[in-house]
């Protein structure tokens, strides 16, 4: 692997008190990844990528880089860059200086430099914006002169924290696709902060979630939205119903549980089960088929009253009261037709097969 952390703790002392930053986390990083650590504010992203870069000594475990233990190496020996929101470009440097400047540095030829330096700005789509100062360029400019001026050094990885988090919206899913574009044209290693769920699914080829100083999860984006690991990775990756059941039988593989009133839920049994054993699951709204009949077969089926409606353009959105103070929200594609299953008021049956319940 390209980076490793090996059982690494940070803690901080802070006003006499020790804060636990990263409480014993483990991960290896491939090369040419595109990878994501992922999770809420203070949940310990910057702290491990720090000690990756080698801002920080770990309190304890091992930090390596392509197999060599860096643990002890300063962070200019460790053959790593590392881009920031705030992009630390030097405001009175136009852009070609601003890239430039770390290889007139090292002394490079200036002929090198102008050829390394051109290339990277085609990389990043600059090429004509050369005599620019920082101050004349968009938010998405700025950080592409930061992004070209840490790649232009050739590193082996690219730390890149929160590199979006000061961009509107629209920009912000622009950069995304561009970023991952450069990453796949570079071809080296990125791992990236954020704590924005749909950034780190759109761009990434591999997650970590992070809760609290640990990893939570780490898998690719599709396992993660579609077998989350715990109950903090169902909350915090897209929309997800949380619910309770209590084990009625056990036939075969598969567990029956009662939930309020409804009729019933089907989840996979996997022999650490018995009735009368309380069971939390998750389910994703898009998973769930609302209709106004009793559907058939092996699903899992309960019945409710719809309590809201909303129309969403692509799809409808229903909360769905299962009276017992429990509720359900579906997603419903918009079909061609446009029409509305239910209205608020209305009785429904919701049903999804057992394997959606995890
Ligand atoms: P994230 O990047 O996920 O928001 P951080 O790694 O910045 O989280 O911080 C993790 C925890 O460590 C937080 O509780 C934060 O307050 C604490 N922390 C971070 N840096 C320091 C520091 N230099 N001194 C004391 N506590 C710190
Ligand atoms: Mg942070």
């Amino acid at each position: 692997p390209a980076i490793e952390l090996d059982h690494v703790v940070k803690e901080y002392v802070s006003h006499g008190e020790v804060v636990r930053a990263v409480k014993g986390v483990s991960l290896a990083i491939a090369e040419g990844e595109f990878f994501s650590l992922l999770g809420p504010s203070g949940c310990g992203k910057t702290t491990s990528m720090r000690m990756i870069a080698g801002f920080e000594d770990p309190t304890q475990g091992i930090v390596r880089l392509h197999g060599e233990d860096v643990t002890n190496v300063p962070p200019n020996k460790r053959d790593i860059n590392m881009v920031f929101q705030s992009y630390a470009l030097f405001p009175h440097m136009n852009v070609w200086d601003n890239v430039a400047f770390g290889l007139k540095r090292k002394k490079v030829p200036d002929a090198e430099i102008k050829r390394r330096v051109g290339e990277i700005l085609e990389v990043v789509d600059l090429v004509g914006r050369e005599k620019r100062r920082p101050k004349e360029m968009s938010g998405g400019q700025q950080q592409r002169v930061a992004l070209a001026r840490a790649l232009v050094n050739r590193p082996r990885a690219l730390l890149l924290d929160e590199p979006l988090g000061a961009l509107d919206l629209k920009l912000r899913q622009a950069m995304q696709i561009e970023l991952k574009r450069i990453q796949r044209e570079v071809g080296i290693t990125f791992v990236y902060v954020t704590h924005d769920q749909s950034e780190a699914l759109t761009m990434s080829d591999r997650i970590a979630v992070m809760n609290d100083g640990l990893v939570e999860q780490l898998a690719d984006p599709r396992e993660i939205y579609e077998r989350p690991a715990s109950k903090f990775v169902a909350g915090f990756i897209g929309t997800s119903n949380l619910l309770s059941g209590t084990v009625q039988q056990i036939t075969g593989d598969t567990a029956v549980l009662a939930l309020g009133v409804s009729d019933r839920i089907l989840v996979p049994a996997d022999g650490a089960l018995a009735p009368g054993a309380t069971v939390d699951l998750t389910v994703r709204p898009e998973k769930i088929k609302i209709a106004r009949d009793r559907p058939e077969g092996d699903l899992s089926v309960v019945r409710g009253t719809v309590s809201e409606v909303v129309y969403l353009g692509t799809y409808n959105s229903y909360v769905v009261a299962l009276g017992d103070g429990a509720e359900i929200t579906v997603f419903e594609q918009n079909a061609h037709d446009s029409t509305i299953t239910a209205e608020r008021g209305d009785t429904v049956w919701l049903s999804w097969q057992p394997w959606h319940s995890y």
